[in-house]
């Protein structure tokens, strides 16, 4: 519970305190109990946790001190003592903890399971001739997913957070995301408002991952710091030994969504500008040409043979990413991920707009007149369908004509999380499908039904692979999301031609 922040170290204390008067009298919640000296401390609970769990659990990682120049309490830069942990060392520590590491880190994969997903990763583009991949044995070696997001822990309080994980850890048995991930850096947005501050940020913790993925890949503990400084403490006992019990692991892919991923490397062409995709020439906007246009989805349009390799990008005039420094880091290694591009992304349009075109197509007039009354009957709807299928849906946001974007653009709220709009999508598919069977003439009807379903086949198609994606099962995918994306373009230009507010 504290670890979601349901509850406050001082708080769990005070529950200890109150089961331990009840009779609870089991070992953890005495010495949760004692924390703080047994509550009378509160401020001093968290210290006293954080002392306890290091040497319940032998755990033996510190921090690492660098220097950063941070805006913190004026615009003017200062150089900042900024505490840290190494990549390399969390792995480390992990290792001396097998039921942890066997999950979060190797993802309860058979030896041959993490051979056969090499062998797969070494013939894609993104991944032939990295570095960790020529020489080493294959069973042996980790894929660290590098993560880079703002992250809100206080209100109107952002934090740039960069974590790291292990790419097997998603099929561990611990299947908590909150535990499978391990931030290295947290720097709060309000300290680095100038883009030089957040550029020497950036470009510091890219050469350090960059320093500690090299370590992890090597599987030696060096024997000198980042700056080239005399190591202390633990650092100078495990210098030249192996790491993680002979566990190596390297850099293998980067999730972000699109303002981090613009931000992280710099790209001039993003989706804020005309030209808008970092690994193509595809553009949107006034005046760009139809087969440039990012909209023109035809199996023939001209951007389609624009696409930018990992050498053409090197070759292109600058800025180039500050991250390219990091062995085996290549263009094609920045991922677009589903929960980001789908779920956070191009789905609240798909669904609000979906929602509002079955409205207008008459689906709901032997309910109501009034819009409130129709809008409460598709959450309930909603609700009653997702129980039927035994689908949990995490206390949802009322529907409402305000959570489905104003009238001109459908699109919903930012209250609906990643798991509501994935609920969603299945939902939508499931009733367009419904409402389509019933008026085959209903030519919008028909595109609808058929643009929620190819994506809920797609997102289901990858949901349903392992780690290691057969080609059929790509290619399958790959169609379903053609056919979602032509038929979103022809529901989009339908509607401008029509009325204006779905598919934009
Ligand atoms: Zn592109």
């Amino acid at each position: 519970m504290i670890g979601h922040g349901q509850l406050s170290v001082s708080g769990a204390v005070d529950l200890a305190n109150q089961m331990k008067d009840d009779g609870l009298g089991h070992k953890a919640v005495e010495a949760l109990a004692s924390l703080g000296c047994g509550g009378a401390y509160p401020s001093n609970c968290e210290r006293d946790l954080f002392r306890w769990l290091s040497t319940l659990f032998g755990f033996q990682l510190q921090p690492y001190v660098i220097p950063l120049k941070l805006q913190v309490d004026s615009y003017t830069p200062k150089e900042q003592a900024v505490r840290v942990l190494l990549p390399h060392e969390i792995l480390h520590a992990l290792s001396g903890h097998p039921f942890a590491f066997d999950s979060l880190i190797k993802g309860n994969m058979s030896d041959e399971s993490r051979m056969c997903f090499w062998k797969h990763c070494r013939r894609l583009e993104g991944w032939r001739g990295h570095p960790a991949l020529s020489s080493s044995p294959l069973d042996r070696l980790v894929p660290i997913t590098l993560h880079n997001d703002g992250a809100q822990m206080y209100t109107d309080d952002e934090f740039c957070v960069w974590s790291v994980a292990s790419l097997f850890g998603s099929v561990g048995l611990v299947q908590d995301p909150l535990l499978q991930k391990f931030p290295f850096v947290i720097i709060a947005e309000r300290h680095m408002r100038s883009e030089a501050v957040r550029k020497q940020v950036n470009t510091t913790v890219a050469q350090l991952f960059a320093w500690s993925i090299q370590i992890s890949m090597d599987g030696k503990a060096p024997s000198v710091g980042f700056f080239e400084e005399e190591l202390t403490g633990y650092r100078a006992e495990i210098a030249g030994q192996q790491l993680a019990k002979g566990w190596r692991a390297c850099y293998f892919t980067t999730k972000a969504d699109l303002k981090a991923r613009k931000i992280m490397h710099d790209f001039t062409r993003s989706y804020n500008s005309n030209l808008m995709c970092d690994s193509c020439l595809a553009a949107c906007g006034q005046g760009c040409p139809d087969g440039m246009n990012y909209k023109n989805t035809s199996d023939h349009a001209a951007w389609r043979e624009t696409m930018i390799d990992h050498r053409q990008y090197l070759a292109m005039p600058g800025p180039h990413s500050v991250w390219r420094c990091v062995p085996g880091w290549k263009l094609e290694t920045l991922a677009f991920d589903l929960m980001h591009n789908i779920y956070l992304g191009t789905g609240r349009d798909l669904v609000a707009s979906a929602i509002r075109t079955l409205v207008r197509q008459g689906v709901y007039t032997h309910v109501s007149d009034n819009m409130e009354t129709v809008f409460d009957h598709i959450h309930k709807e909603v609700l009653r369908d997702t129980k039927a299928y035994g689908l949990s849906l995490p206390a949802k946001p009322p529907l409402n004509d305000a959570s489905l974007g104003g009238a001109d653009y459908a699109e919903l709220s930012s209250k609906y999380k990643a798991i509501h709009v994935k609920v969603l999508i299945w939902w939508v598919a499931l009733k367009c499908q419904r409402c389509a069977d019933g008026s085959p003439g209903d030519q919008v009807l028909q595109v609808l039904a058929t643009c929620c379903y190819s994506l809920q086949h797609a997102i289901e198609t990858l949901d349903s692979s392992g780690l290691v994606m057969s080609w059929a099962s790509a290619s399958e995918a790959a169609d379903a999301l053609m056919l979602h994306a032509k038929s979103f373009s022809w529901l989009s230009s339908y509607f401008l031609r029509n009325v204006s507010f779905s598919f934009g």
